[in-house]
């Protein structure tokens, strides 16, 4: 009897807590908004998302894209009664966002070890910033006559901005690759550093890579607001901006992808310091992507600019501050049709694509409209996996299908650049 009641007690402990029935948990929840039309998207626009605390993952912006929204859950019942009264539809996407970080943070801890060789290194688990920077030591250690490691300039907070240059020869033409510009989207990041072991181990016996890099240097920034890195590390596993203080405000950071010189400060970027996609003070304001900027310059032969973010699952092409389609625009549509078809044919992918003013939606100072602008034609800005179900919280077992796959489109666009010099 007293053995069977304790066997009671301790199926009563192991079970979940039914959804219902959480009170005692305070949980953040990610709500997935359909907005029916124009006037559902002004009031979300309305919403006060400082009061309220709420993140935007996917802004309110246009009725045919859905609205990603981080709602803490003192706010959860505030946004629920003012959805049910405007009569706007919406599902949770993600029911309690601390379960999602608890199995992250058990997966990471799982794994942490101090690799002696990038053959140790575990590809399957999300890493911190340290890890990152002495993986790349160590693949330039081990393959010093393909790899080196370039500083381009510091983060706000004094960080080397490392870039890993793959080369086999002077006086190349380059090819540039950054993950990570938005700290939160641990994907991109992770990708990196997969594709730089993938860039060591193809040389030589991938035909295709192999001529690549037999004309063209790849270079590649993994971690490309370190700053903002650390910071989804060691406080906000959430944080996309910079760090640099905003002076007169409490808020922290700019968007480096809103702060660049091309339509800087129009409309789909904020003027206010507060939000996820304020543009600065100035037009290359962030000393990350100033970085770049000074970088792009002086090297003056890039031919291809791939800059990597989740999620959305789409592949997108200039101009995101015009509507007026760019001058290549066949060409970088065809090519970009040609990357994701590549792309899905490991997984099933699916990736939408076109120009990001066209499948998304107006963004002003993005950092590849810079770039073409500045005449590197193949310029392209990925959304990794996935299309909203984990969001930027997306498991660790997805790292690698994630990173082999967008693979297949960073060949596909690298060898067109081979194949069409100019
Ligand atoms: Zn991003």
């Amino acid at each position: 009897m007293s053995i069977s009641l304790q066997e009671d007690r301790l199926l009563i402990r192991l079970e979940p807590l039914p959804h219902g029935n959480r009170g005692a948990r305070q949980v953040d929840q990610v709500l997935r908004i359909t907005a029916k039309d124009a006037e559902q998207i002004s009031l979300l626009k309305e919403l006060p998302e400082q009061t309220l605390g709420l993140d935007f993952w996917m802004e309110p912006v246009h009725e045919s894209l859905p609205v990603d929204v981080r709602v803490p859950f003192h706010s959860l019942q505030a946004v629920r009664a003012f959805l049910a009264y405007n009569q706007i539809q919406y599902n949770v996407m993600i029911e309690d966002v601390q379960d999602l970080l608890d199995d992250e943070e058990r997966e990471m801890v799982k794994f942490r070890a101090f690799p002696r060789s990038t053959d140790d290194f575990v590809y399957t688990t999300y890493h911190d910033l340290n890890s990152i920077y002495s993986f790349m030591d160590m693949l330039v250690a081990e393959n010093s006559n393909l790899v080196s490691k370039i500083v381009i300039g510091k983060s706000y907070e004094s960080r080397p901005l490392n870039v890993l240059k793959f080369s086999t020869g002077a006086n190349r033409p380059g090819i540039w690759i950054d993950t990570g510009i938005h700290s939160r989207e641990w994907v991109t990041q992770a990708s990196g550093i997969w594709f730089a072991k993938k860039i060591v181990t193809d040389y030589g016996r991938d035909p295709v890579l192999t001529d690549i890099l037999n004309n063209y240097d790849i270079f590649l920034e993994i971690v490309t607001n370190p700053d903002g890195f650390a910071y989804t590390h060691s406080s906000d596993r959430m944080w996309r901006k910079t760090r640099k203080p905003n002076p007169g405000s409490s808020c922290v950071g700019v968007d480096p992808n809103r702060n660049w010189d091309a339509g800087f400060g129009g409309p789909g970027a904020s003027s206010n310091p507060c939000s996820q996609t304020y543009h600065g003070p100035s037009a290359h304001s962030e000393s990350e992507v100033k970085a770049i900027v000074d970088f792009v310059k002086s090297h003056g032969n890039l031919k291809a600019f791939l800059s990597i973010h989740s999620y959305s699952q789409m592949l997108l092409y200039p101009h995101g501050y015009t509507a007026t389609p760019a001058k290549d625009q066949a060409e970088l549509h065809d090519l970009a049709r040609k990357a994701i078809t590549e792309l899905k044919s490991l997984y099933n992918t699916a990736y939408t694509f076109g120009s990001i003013i066209t499948t998304i939606y107006q963004a002003d100072g993005v950092t590849v409209d810079w770039t073409y602008d500045q005449g590197i034609k193949y310029s392209y800005t990925f959304e990794l996996r996935d299309t909203g179900r984990y969001g930027f919280i997306l498991p660790a077992n997805q790292i690698v299908p994630t990173a082999e796959e967008t693979w297949l489109a960073l060949m596909a666009i690298m060898e067109h650049t081979k194949n069409n010099p100019y």
